[in-house]
């Protein structure tokens, strides 16, 4: 998980990309700080009659473009400095893709599976009672994130019905479809960095039969990796928290996925022909024409980035390179497609629900494909040219590109020399 120092680390991706644009400080300034950061202590009645109390958050990051929008994690190593930082790559993210949305995330600190069904019932209403007056269709709509999910987002949305004495589904995103949750939010995150990978093949050096490497075997990596076999690329090598393995003719995608159903880890594979054993750092390091880490933050680092042999990272998690692997990584030509790009597809189909919400009119899942495929390949494309424009890596580009939508809706209110002449 993040710590303190890392929306620091965060913000130096935003001054890089700000040295080239003509920016006002001003905006800078503002982009510096969280908006809002509300913070509250959940009382909870536990399954044995006592009330225990947990941490929580919600942070407003900056709502220039729109009502905030982020996920909500229940995660034992929360802490106000990750929700902050996760909620500035979302404002980010929502700006790269043109979402109308600012960027916002919230955080209880807890370990979920220390509770029973109905503690965990009750902590996300409980979360709702002590948010409900910061979040709102159009001020601030939470979804899901680490160890949240889409019966958590009904509970939420019901609490919030409750509070405010009618349905409001457009509040919270990644509901069950029966609840209003959109088609094809399943797979979003991955289809998403699917559709931009295929789009900029030929930019990026990528063809047919790739070998793709994916660390993190959860929803997005089950994804992306389906997506790619499904199109001739071979998986050569995944891994959850529980071990890695590889297969360099190709491990067996259903075979994996039916493991993962079954609430096994990947290394179940092992003992099927040609399936070797590897350590975290050996899938850093696989033979590859494209790394997907779909895991955690911080993964690749300072001290793994000089091993990997990928031409192209595609960033379905959060934060997974640091700066200083970004300095590597660049160094040895190395494409990292940012996660504020790669891994928007999530966001995107969110807005998509939260516009059906309001519409009262639900798409059909070729609609949502649809509309997503022309987003992300719209905006990859424009931080494709920005990148070759400006000779800046794709994340310098994404921030670019982000600041400076950011930048002319903040301006839009009036600039310093404005005022002062
Ligand atoms: P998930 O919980 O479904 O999956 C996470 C996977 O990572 C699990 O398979 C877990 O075993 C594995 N893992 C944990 N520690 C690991 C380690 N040390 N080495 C290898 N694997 C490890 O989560 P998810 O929804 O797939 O999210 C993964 C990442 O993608 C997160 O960074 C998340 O913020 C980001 N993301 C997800 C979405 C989405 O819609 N799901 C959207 C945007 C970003």
């Amino acid at each position: 998980m993040l710590d303190g120092n890392l929306l620091d680390e965060a913000l130096t991706r935003l001054d890089e990309a700000a040295r080239h644009v003509p920016i006002d400080p001003d905006v800078i300034e503002q982009l510096r700080y969280a908006r809002e950061t509300t913070k509250a202590r959940l009382v909870v009645r536990m399954d044995d009659g006592s009330r225990k109390s947990f941490l929580a958050w919600r942070c407003r990051y900056d709502d220039t473009r729109g009502p905030t929008k982020g996920g909500i994690r229940f995660h034992p190593d929360a802490t106000d400095q990750e929700v902050e930082t996760l909620a500035f790559w979302m404002t980010m993210k929502c700006a790269v893709m043109d979402l109308p949305y600012g960027g916002g995330k919230g955080a209880v600190r807890v370990d979920p599976r220390s509770l029973s069904r109905s503690e965990l019932e009750r902590l996300s209403r409980s979360y709702v009672q002590a948010f409900a007056k910061v979040m709102g269709p159009d001020r601030d709509i939470p979804a899901p994130d680490v160890y949240t999910n889409s019966m958590i987002m009904g509970w939420m949305a019901d609490e919030y019905a409750t509070i405010r004495g009618e349905p409001t589904p457009a509040v919270i995103t990644g509901k069950p479809i029966a609840l209003g949750g959109s088609l094809g939010r399943d797979d979003a995150t991955a289809r998403g960095g699917y559709y931009l990978v295929r789009h900029l093949a030929d930019d990026l050096g990528l063809g047919a039969g790739m070998r793709v490497a994916i660390q993190g075997f959860g929803n997005a990596g089950q994804f992306i990796a389906k997506l790619m076999a499904a199109d001739g690329h071979r998986i050569v090598a995944v891994s959850d928290s529980r071990g890695a393995v590889a297969r360099p003719q190709g491990l067996d995608v259903d075979r994996l996925l039916a493991i993962k159903a079954e609430g096994r880890s990947v290394t179940a594979l092992l003992g099927d022909p040609g399936v070797q054993p590897l350590s975290e750092q050996e899938l850093v390091a696989t033979e590859c024409d494209l790394l997907v880490p779909a895991a955690l933050e911080d993964m690749i680092d300072g001290r793994n980035a000089r091993s990997v042999r990928a031409k192209v990272i595609l960033e379905l998690a959060n934060g997974p390179v640091t700066p200083e692997a970004d300095r590597v990584l660049n160094a040895m030509g190395v494409t990292v497609l940012p996660d504020i790009l790669a891994n928007a597809g999530g966001v995107t189909v969110s807005y998509f629900e939260w516009v059906q919400n309001r519409q009262g009119y639900y798409w059909p899942l070729e609609d949502i494909h649809a509309r997503l495929k022309t987003i992300m390949e719209r905006e990859g494309a424009r931080v494709w040219e920005i990148a070759r424009e400006k000779g800046v890596s794709a994340r310098t580009a994404a921030y670019i590109h982000a600041l400076s939508r950011l930048a002319k809706a903040i301006e839009a209110h009036g600039t310093r020399e404005y005022f002062a002449g």
